[in-house]
C-alpha cells in the first residue's frame, strides 16, 4: 500500500511538473510571439525594414543670399546642383575701361553680361550668386568673401580688355593659384576662343588672330587667390577695339545686347564643359 501510494504521489507530482512545463513554455512562446511595439530591442530584431530617410535628414540647404537665384530643376544639365559665383569687375566710381567714343563703361557692360550669363546658367540647373546686382562698388576682399560664404564650386570674375592699339582683340582669363584654378581658366579660354563670333568670323573668315592670340596668364590678387574654390578672371574682349565697341553700342542702341549675350553664351559653353569634366573625373575617382 505504502509503495503503491508512494508510485500515485511521484505519478501526480510529474503530471503537474509536465502541464507546468508546458504552460510556462507557452508562455513564453507567446511573449516571443507578441513582441511590445514600445520595445526597441524588439523592433530592433523586427524582420521590416528601417523607414526610408525622410528629408529632414537631410543637410537643410543655406538660406539663399538675395543676390543668389535658386537654379531651376534639370536634372540632365552638368551645371545641375552646381553654385557658380559671378563677379561683374568694377562698379560705380570705378568704371573700369572706358569708351569715350562710343560713351561705353565696362563697369555697365560686366553687369549686363553677369546677368544674361546667370539667366542661362539658372536655366541650366546651376545656382547663381552676383557679388553686385547694381551699379555699386564692391572692394575686391568682399567679393572674394562672398564667393566662400555662398559655398560657390567655381568663381567667375568678367572683365573687359584695353590696349593702346586699337587693333588688338583677343581673349584672355587668368587664374590665382596654380592648382586650384588652371582647369577652370583653360575651360573658359578654349570655348571662348572656338565659339565666341569674331570680327573675323563675320567677315566669313577663320579667326586665326583671336584663336592664336587667346592666352590665359596668372594673376596675384585677393580676387582669385582667397576663394576657396577655383577662381578665374575672364578679360573677355577688348574695349579698346573700334568693332567690339561698336557692337557693343549697337546692341544698346537696338536692346538686344547681341554682344553681351554671345560672351554670355560662350562662358556657359565653357562652365558646362568644366562641369561635364569634373563629374567625369569624380566618377573615375570613385570607381
Ligand atoms: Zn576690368
Amino acid at each position: 500500500m505504502a509503495a503503491d501510494r508512494l508510485r500515485f504521489v511521484l505519478g501526480a507530482l510529474l503530471v503537474l511538473a509536465v502541464t507546468v512545463a508546458a504552460l510556462t513554455g507557452q508562455a513564453a512562446q507567446q511573449v516571443e510571439s507578441v513582441p511590445s511595439p514600445a520595445d526597441p530591442a524588439s523592433a530592433l530584431s523586427s524582420p521590416t525594414p528601417p523607414p526610408p530617410p525622410t528629408p529632414a535628414t537631410r543637410p537643410t540647404p543655406i538660406p539663399l543670399d538675395e543676390r543668389c537665384v535658386r537654379g531651376q530643376d534639370n536634372p540632365t544639365s552638368p551645371l545641375a546642383g552646381r553654385t557658380v559665383v559671378l563677379d561683374p569687375g568694377h562698379g560705380a566710381d570705378d568704371l573700369g575701361t572706358v569708351n569715350l567714343e562710343f560713351s561705353l563703361f565696362e563697369s555697365e557692360i560686366t553687369l549686363s553680361i553677369a546677368e544674361r550669363l546667370r539667366d542661362r546658367l539658372v536655366a541650366a540647373g546651376a545656382t547663381v550668386c552676383l557679388t553686385r546686382t547694381e551699379d555699386i562698388n564692391v572692394p575686391l576682399l568682399e567679393r572674394a568673401r562672398f564667393a566662400n560664404q555662398q559655398r560657390g564650386d567655381v568663381f567667375v570674375s568678367i572683365h573687359l580688355n584695353r590696349y593702346d592699339d586699337p587693333q588688338v582683340d583677343y581673349t584672355m582669363t587668368m587664374w590665382g593659384e596654380e592648382q586650384k584654378d588652371l582647369r577652370l581658366a583653360e575651360a573658359l579660354l578654349q570655348a571662348l576662343a572656338a565659339e565666341l563670333p569674331t570680327p573675323e568670323s563675320y567677315a566669313g573668315i577663320l579667326n586665326p588672330l583671336s584663336r592664336e592670340t587667346a592666352r590665359h596668364e596668372p594673376l596675384d590678387s585677393t580676387l582669385l587667390l582667397l576663394p576657396e574654390m577655383p577662381a578665374v578672371l575672364v578679360e573677355a574682349v577688348f574695349l579698346s577695339n573700334p568693332w567690339e565697341a561698336r557692337a557693343f553700342a549697337e546692341g544698346q542702341a537696338d536692346g538686344t545686347h547681341w554682344r553681351e549675350e554671345q560672351i554670355a553664351r560662350a562662358i556657359e559653353a565653357g562652365l558646362r564643359r568644366y562641369f561635364a569634366a569634373t563629374s567625369a573625373r569624380d566618377e573615375d575617382d570613385e570607381g
